[in-house]
């Protein structure tokens, strides 16, 4: 205790400063939500043996008045704690779905885009969850086939008793699960039994390696075979260069997002890619 006190001392200024940073974030957070200063970027999910783009994954940013462009992982975490990301959440999911209809309102309707969306754990704890996916469906006339959630492996491991209900209602629906950063969890078969998911998304750590870790390569082919023999989808995430992209083509992975195809791109963006002027 008395060395404890000793230690209070030295730490004290350090806590009060944190502590005073996470009070002004988060009230600033509270101001975002009301004055909107969220943007959504989306990043193209390709099909890795044409190369035509089959889907959009939409990715948070705050624009933040004073700091600038806030990536998602420096405002999520707190957003889940003050559960400021309930609302935050339903606006991402109704804006993509909006954003992804009007793209399919422009393409041939034989071939649409899906749009990828990502929920926190704290957005499956809501018992109105199935309720909030179908209006964003109904209002924005996104076909449900045409939406996919994607979750993360600790939320699944971590997941309560109503979480596996709250995702067949949503499944119910006709919108696909995938789960996200595959891998990197701790139990990763064993809830691939327990819930009814349709798409693997493998893990950027692995795809990182897989031109030059002989180790990392057999991984990453065993979970495309893997997602074969359960036929899920699988979607290799963060692909960087045209090795990577051979060895996950020659494994014969179905689906791929990179900076090597495109980085998360803005609205305008995306539109002007998808239908060039000129
Ligand atoms: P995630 O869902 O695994 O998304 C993929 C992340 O990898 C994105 O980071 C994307 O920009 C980045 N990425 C894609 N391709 C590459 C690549 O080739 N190289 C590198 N270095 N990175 C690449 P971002 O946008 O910063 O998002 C980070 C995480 O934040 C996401 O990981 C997701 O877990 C979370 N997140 C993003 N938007 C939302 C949201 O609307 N709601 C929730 N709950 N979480 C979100
Ligand atoms: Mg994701
Ligand atoms: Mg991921
Ligand atoms: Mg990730």
């Amino acid at each position: 205790k008395k060395k404890g006190k000793d230690q209070y001392a030295v730490f004290e200024p350090v806590m009060r400063e944190s502590f005073q940073r996470h009070l002004e974030m988060e009230a600033d957070l509270r101001r975002a939500v009301l004055r909107h200063e969220f943007e959504l970027r989306f990043q193209p999910i390709v099909r890795l043996r044409t190369g035509e783009i089959s889907g959009l994954e939409a990715l948070v940013r705050w624009q933040h008045p004073e700091r600038g462009m806030i990536p998602p992982l420096d405002f999520i975490p707190l957003a889940e704690e003050t559960g400021m990301i309930v609302p935050i959440g339903e606006w991402v999911l109704r804006e993509a779905c909006r954003e992804a209809a009007q793209w399919n309102a422009q393409r041939d309707p034989a071939s649409p885009l899906s749009v990828s969306v990502n929920l926190s754990a704290v957005q499956l704890d809501r018992p109105d969850l199935p309720e909030v996916v179908g209006k964003a469906l109904a209002d924005s006339g996104l076909p449900a086939r045409c939406l996919i959630i994607e979750l993360t492996e600790s939320l699944l491991v971590d997941h309560r008793q109503e979480t596996l209900g709250r995702l067949e209602a949503i499944k119910a629906l006709g919108v696909r699960l995938a789960i996200d950063d595959f891998g990197t969890g701790y139990s990763s078969l064993a809830y691939l039994r327990r819930f009814p998911v349709d798409i693997i998304k493998i893990d950027k750590s692995f795809v990182d390696d897989v031109g030059d870790v002989p180790a990392a390569a057999a991984l990453t082919l065993g979970i495309i075979q893997l997602g074969q023999a359960l036929q899920l989808s699988t979607v290799a995430e963060g692909i960087e260069d045209a090795g990577q992209l051979s060895e996950l083509t020659g494994g014969n992975c179905e689906l791929g997002q990179g900076y090597y195809f495109a980085e998360p791109l803005t609205s305008e963006a995306m539109q002007e890619l998808l239908f060039p002027r000129s």
